[in-house]
């Protein structure tokens, strides 16, 4: 009997390549905040305050506290059941990689091992001159932003307002979105550009598009052939289930 979830369940059994495309969504449903939205951080904390480079670099301290505290929070948060049915599908060979909008390692803890970030990582510093990198311990934060060995201050790791996509990751995203022949979009809707051509370029090259999401959304009508709705938290372990049933 034909289903979307048994649609989907035998496309990434039989998929040679599978990618899952994920959100801010799957993370909501670890209660990590969300930035977007009427209830979300951008409203109390504006962007241009909080979240640009020009602002970083003007007022180091308190973006830094801001960054601090997101960090902590989301530090806190566990992984769900869709983060560790992901991992699961990884690592039983069904599942190629997972880009992620996401920047709060939660597929990572989970047990995903190829995460490409598509904007960045709270956990992680960066340089801005020579590109150093290093892990921030969010548990017992530094009270003033590192300096890199080279001598100038650091930033988080994050693609912040008004900056392009890192390239490698960008790359290997594109990369991966041309090559599957099945792509799981999880708690994204199509608003957020450039990931949301992701799922795009995957069906302009023949995917089989998988969507879990709790409403419709712009992918639903356009692109999507299965539509799992309801929390990535129950349809994707329904769905992890059913594929290690087919194979
Ligand atoms: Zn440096």
């Amino acid at each position: 009997m034909s289903s979307p979830l048994e649609d989907a369940a035998h496309a990434v059994a039989h998929g040679r390549c599978v990618i899952a495309s994920t959100g801010a969504g799957i993370s909501a449903e670890s209660g990590i905040p969300t930035f977007r939205g009427d209830s979300g951080i951008w409203k109390k904390y504006p962007p241009e305050k909080f979240a640009t480079i020009q602002a970083y670099l003007a007022n180091p301290l308190e973006v830094w506290g801001f960054w601090v505290e997101i960090g902590r929070e989301m530090a806190a948060c566990k992984p769900n059941a869709a983060h560790v049915a992901i991992a699961e599908m990884e690592s039983q060979k069904h599942l190629h990689a997972v880009v992620t909008q996401n920047v709060d390692s939660l597929h990572q803890t989970a047990g995903s091992q190829r995460v490409i970030e598509y904007h960045g990582n709270v956990r992680r510093l960066v340089c801005t001159r020579c590109r150093h990198q290093e892990p921030v311990d969010l548990t017992n934060p530094p009270k003033l932003p590192p300096h890199c060995p080279c001598g100038i201050v650091m930033r988080p790791d994050i693609v912040m307002f008004g900056e392009y996509i890192p390239e490698g990751p960008m790359h290997e995203a594109a990369a991966l979105a041309e090559k599957c022949d099945v792509m799981i979009i999880v708690g994204t809707s199509a608003q957020v550009y450039p990931a949301a051509d992701l799922p795009f370029i995957a069906k302009q090259h023949g995917a089989f598009i998988i969507e879990s999401n709790i409403e419709e959304t712009d992918f639903t009508s356009e692109i999507t052939d299965a539509f799992l709705c309801g929390a990535a938290g129950e349809t994707l372990p329904s769905l992890a289930k059913r594929v290690r049933e087919l194979s």
